[in-house]
């Protein structure tokens, strides 16, 4: 059926989503080349990533995939995810993610992925939870069990950019609240945001999580480094 891929291809052209450049039959969302330059985050640096929540929560590791600089057009891979209806593009870029993590031995022991959980009038709103689309990816690669219905999200976090570190940590204090603890005890989880930039609310979320008697463990495809 290639035939009709490709025909379908040169009637309605599909771009790259970082660089617009017209996509050939094989490739999806990221042509080649966008693909290779990609800015993915080092060993060195994937560290002090975990360095996030020392002092605040006990995780067992914690990764990011990708840089969020400022002005960069890769962030347009993250904006097509949330907030364009696209959230395909969140399996895609967790099943290229996975394949590097995987060799590297990042899913060992894990029992199941638990995708941060938004509030159910976000939820409303935007249709669908872009983090069960990462989770799906990963999930593909690994064959690590999805649970959704382990844990809420109480309310929608307020804005947070005029806030201090301490008023971000306290302002998300308790939003999470387990639902049915019984399904996810005693396990290893992994927790699995679109974009780390604080940490506080991915952080609450674990502390919750821990209170099943669990592991945590942190992915994220992305890792703002502009925020204080
Ligand atoms: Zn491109």
């Amino acid at each position: 059926m290639k035939w009709i891929n490709d025909l379908i291809d040169l009637i309605f052209p599909r771009h790259c989503i970082v660089c617009d450049e017209v996509l050939s039959g094989s490739e999806k969302d990221i042509c080649l080349k966008c693909l290779v330059t990609l800015p993915v985050i080092d060993d060195i640096h994937s560290k002090e990533i975990e360095k996030i929540f020392w002092g605040i929560v006990p995780i067992e590791r914690a990764t990011s995939y990708l840089y969020y600089r400022k002005g960069s057009p890769y962030n347009k891979l993250l904006h097509q995810l949330k907030y364009k209806e696209r959230p395909e593009v969140g399996t895609h870029l967790a099943t290229i993610a996975t394949g590097d993590l995987k060799e590297k031995g990042f899913f060992d022991g894990i029992d199941a992925i638990v995708p941060l959980p938004l509030s159910k009038k976000k939820l409303r709103k935007r249709g669908y939870n872009q983090c069960d689309y990462i989770a799906k990816g990963i999930s593909q690669i690994t064959g690590i069990p999805i649970i959704t219905d382990c844990i809420v999200r109480n309310k929608a976090n307020e804005t947070q950019t005029h806030k201090t570190r301490e008023e971000r940590w306290l302002n998300v204090e308790g939003i999470f609240s387990l639902t049915k603890p019984e399904k996810i005890e005693s396990k290893h989880i992994l927790l699995i945001d679109d974009v780390l930039t604080t940490g506080a609310t991915i952080a609450n979320c674990a502390k919750t999580i821990i209170e099943a008697n669990c592991k945590v463990s942190i992915f994220t495809i992305a890792y703002s480094s502009n925020a204080t």
